[in-house]
């Protein structure tokens, strides 16, 4: 197990801070504390844990600046986009203030003479929270929120490399009154995280890759517990020939490109009608020509360096795999540097691409994207659906009736019209196949870190 992390700023290279991480030990001690402290959170009203997640909200809004200096030291998003995922947090956390009381109330459901039932949502205990480090902010309010809200106590794991952003979360809750015992940090990489995995905690709530995922089902796989996957995905924007392309354009590619394409719902892949393909591609590549690359602190920049290094082996061998197949490089295709440091790649587009490239059937996970000529609405739904992943899929049409009914085949968690990269509070977030298993956000994310007690009352 690692025992200092070493966290480095991806566009200077630079160490920013070394911590040392927890052991085996720590971690079960830390269980049994936040066991011993879960009992009296789960006694006080969801309104009361509520308020304290809003003072947590209003804290985030004050420390902004700061956070988001943070977030972008070790992550190396732009600036703005760090100030964005804060805001975005914000928004999500004003959904479980405003509706957690009511979908945690105990529910009545049947009513007759003599006998009542009901269902009441109790917790679940203490729970693991694994994080990834895209967005730290995001993805830790899915989870951490409505799991504190809904009465439990939780050991967070962020990843090793939103280490410092995970803390500062960390010390924000407890400044609003989360109870130091009921949420406690996991200081590590994948050994802690593994190790997490193997304790007594009564669910766990993975965001990450499929790899790691497939890893976490088979730990707990002997164990009745509770647990939530949030994997990767391919996900696929379907253009039709009817779009003006002067809006298309620059929403599509913002999807592909926006935090560096370093997003689970990024636009993956791309089919456009043929009748506009030649005219969308250099429109396409056009729009990206205008992304400024740069210091992610530096005004303006739009794509700062990948968070890890070793994503950039990951990029060249899909574009090197997909020139040899065919396809044709239009602009990028290199790992690049800025002022010779940071792990920076060119923003990437190739056009001639097909399902035989590892381009259009493997995760990314960074600025590159295929374009691929479709013939009908039956060949672009046959390709969307020629995926592993099913986290989100979409269509771009003015067309509602065809739009409705291409949506309608795509096998996806979340299906788009007009929009891409987008989530919402008020909808449930679930991937398919392997994008995962289970919902967060929604009424369905705010059960979900519960379990439902049926009464039976017969008086
Ligand atoms: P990883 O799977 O590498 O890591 C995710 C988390 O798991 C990290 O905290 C990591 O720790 C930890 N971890 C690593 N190995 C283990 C293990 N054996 N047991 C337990 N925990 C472990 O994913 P990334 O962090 O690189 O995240 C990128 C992936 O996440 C992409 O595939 C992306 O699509 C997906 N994602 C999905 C989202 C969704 O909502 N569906 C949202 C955001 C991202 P450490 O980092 O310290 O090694």
């Amino acid at each position: 197990m690692l025992t200092q992390l070493k966290i480095t700023n991806p566009a200077t290279e630079e160490t920013l801070q070394t911590l040392p991480c927890d052991n085996e030990s720590a971690i079960i001690a830390k269980l049994s504390a936040a066991r011993t402290a879960q009992v009296a959170w789960a006694a006080r009203t969801v309104e009361d844990r509520v308020k304290v997640i809003a003072k947590f909200s209003d804290l985030l809004e004050k420390n902004k600046e700061d956070l988001a200096r943070t977030l972008t030291s070790e992550v190396g998003k732009p600036l703005q986009q760090s100030l964005n995922e804060i805001n975005g947090a914000r928004t999500r956390i004003g959904f479980f203030i405003e509706q957690s009381a009511r979908h945690l109330a105990t529910e009545t459901v049947f009513e007759a003479k003599g006998r009542l039932e009901k269902i009441a949502y109790e917790p679940l205990g203490v729970v693991g929270v694994i994080s990834a480090w895209n967005y730290p902010y995001l993805v830790g309010v899915n989870a951490v929120v409505p799991a504190l809200i809904g009465g439990n106590g939780v050991l967070y794991k962020p990843s090793e490399f939103s280490t410092l952003t995970g803390l500062k979360i960390t010390n924000l809750l407890y400044e609003a009154g989360v109870p130091r015992e009921l949420f406690a940090p996991i200081v590590g990489d994948g050994g802690q995280g593994a190790f997490l995995t193997k304790t007594a905690v009564d669910g766990i709530y993975f965001t990450g890759s499929v790899g790691t995922g497939r890893k976490i089902r088979q730990a707990i796989s002997e164990r009745f517990i509770a647990s939530g996957f949030e994997l990767g995905g391919k996900d696929p924007i379907y253009v039709c020939e009817d779009v003006d392309l002067e809006k298309v354009v620059p929403a599509v590619a913002d999807g592909v490109f926006y935090n560096n394409g370093q997003s689970c719902c990024s636009v993956e892949r791309i089919y456009v009608s043929e009748s506009i393909y030649t005219k969308f591609v250099d429109r396409f590549v056009a729009e990206v020509k205008t992304y400024k690359l740069g210091r992610p602190t530096d005004e303006g920049i739009y794509l700062g360096p990948l968070t890890r290094d070793v994503q950039r082996a990951v990029l060249k061998a899909q574009v090197e795999d997909a020139v040899k197949k065919g396809a044709k490089l239009l602009v990028g295709g290199k790992e690049t540097s800025v002022g010779g440091k940071g792990y920076y790649f060119e923003p990437t587009v190739l056009s001639n691409v097909n399902h035989t490239m590892s381009v259009m059937r493997d995760e990314s996970f960074g600025p590159i994207i295929g374009i691929q000529k479709v013939a009908s609405d039956a060949e672009a739904i046959e390709l969307i659906n020629d995926t592993n992943y099913g986290l989100t899929a979409g269509v771009y049409t003015p067309d509602a009736a065809r739009a409705e009914k291409l949506l309608a085949r795509m096998n996806a968690g979340s299906a788009y019209w007009n929009c891409c990269d987008r989530v919402s509070p008020y909808l449930p977030w679930s991937g398919r196949q392997d994008s995962g298993l289970g919902s967060t956000l929604s009424h369905i994310g705010i059960r979900a870190f519960t379990r439902p007690k049926a009464y039976h009352l017969i008086s």
